[in-house]
């Protein structure tokens, strides 16, 4: 396995004299650490497959460099780059059983036969394949086929990495939530580095130590879960990551005050240098504004309605123009004129210049 380093990144299908708005994959330069669980995690079409595929070789890039524990692969061909990779849809052989398909991508590279059968048997294992080993691939469902192919990823040990892509697309739901998890624990046993694109928050925040968040071919934040929860970098990951996502509204802050339509929310830090002329929200996620009875000294607004998710409710208000999410607590009633009041947890209130975080002092 290998720490992947993308230096000034950047692919165009239109080629290198394109407009740099209309790059697949706007310059980007990050590290990939060794034995790291990345989640690739964006919309459909914001260029999570591009850069997957530049990162084993299937597409080659307008620009920059990519390099494997410090050495430059860009020019090297798929095959030389060592990746293993795992697609949508199965790609196993038919005509063989369950167990030659797991051995295939070992005895291709010449590994020593008592090899392929324990690592056979360790993958087999970890997948609850071993009932099926000596069965022919094609007596199998697709869940099963597809299992087979998470197999042959992970079987090998020597790889820089193994990259999935969407690879839970065509599986059971009941199915998928068991392999997420146990794509987790394969990570920890199997220890290789792995890079897993998917456009679904739940499967990036399972599996992932990393998750890269991407919009519009640029990647806008790489932290984890946790990061992007408590603390998005950029407005798309705040309304992205979540359920609902984070309310981001524009406001009026100066010093420690953020100003909504005239109402005034306490900001936790300082936020008396903003840029001059950038468009200024607030951004503040629906668990950290509380519904409660109207009162003075809290910010009044209007119940339009209520989602009941099951696990928790949340309210969708109105101030003036400005409209929230909030969490509504366990027995409140909604009053009959529908005003209530808001409490916002201001250690939770974020404030963003041009889309980006601004840190206050
Ligand atoms: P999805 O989840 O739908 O697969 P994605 O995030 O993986 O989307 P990409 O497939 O990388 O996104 O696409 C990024 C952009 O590049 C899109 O605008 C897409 O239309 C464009 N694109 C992708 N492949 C090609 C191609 N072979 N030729 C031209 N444009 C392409």
């Amino acid at each position: 396995m290998a720490r992947i380093d993308l230096v000034d990144l950047a692919h165009s299908y239109g080629g290198n004299d394109a407009a740099p708005e209309s790059f697949a994959l706007k310059p980007v330069t990050m590290t990939w650490r060794q034995g790291g669980a990345y989640a690739l995690l964006g919309p459909s079409g914001c260029g999570k497959t591009t850069l997957l595929n530049l990162i084993s070789g299937i597409v080659t890039p307008s620009r920059g460099k990519i390099l494997f524990d410090g050495a430059d692969i860009t020019p090297l061909s798929t095959q030389k780059r060592n990746i293993a990779q795992v697609f949508q849809f199965p790609v196993i052989y038919d005509t063989m059983t369950v167990g030659q398909n797991l051995a295939f991508p070992l005895q291709n590279r010449g590994v020593p036969k008592s090899e392929v059968e324990a690592r056979v048997r360790q993958i087999a294992d970890l997948l609850d394949l071993t009932f099926y080993l000596d069965r022919k691939a094609t007596r199998l469902t697709a869940d099963a086929k597809q299992k087979i192919s998470l197999g042959r990823g992970l079987v090998r040990s020597d790889v820089a990495a193994v990259l999935f892509d969407e690879p839970l697309t065509v599986i059971d739901p009941e199915l998928k939530w068991q392999l997420r998890s146990k794509l987790k624990a394969l990570h920890r046993e199997l220890d290789l580095t792995m890079i897993y694109v998917t456009h679904d928050q739940t499967e990036a925040l399972t599996f992932a130590d990393t998750v890269v968040v991407m919009h519009d071919g640029r990647v806008v934040q790489s932290g984890t879960p946790a990061e992007l929860f408590d603390k998005p970098a950029h407005t798309f990951v705040g309304y992205f990551i979540g359920s609902p996502g984070m309310n981001i509204v524009p406001a009026v802050v100066s010093g420690h005050e953020a100003r909504i339509d005239g109402h005034i929310i306490g900001l936790h830090r300082n936020y008396g240098v903003l840029p001059a002329g950038a468009k200024i929200e607030i951004g503040v996620r629906p668990e950290f504004v509380n519904i409660a009875a109207p009162a003075s000294g809290l910010l009044s607004a209007a119940i339009e309605r209520i989602d009941d998710l099951g696990r928790a409710r949340f309210a969708r208000v109105r101030i003036g123009d400005a409209k929230f999410a909030a969490r509504v607590p366990p027995g409140f009633s909604v009053p009959d004129d529908n005003m209530v009041g808001l409490v916002f947890d201001p250690a939770h209130v974020h404030v963003y210049a041009d889309s980006r975080l601004v840190e206050g002092v």
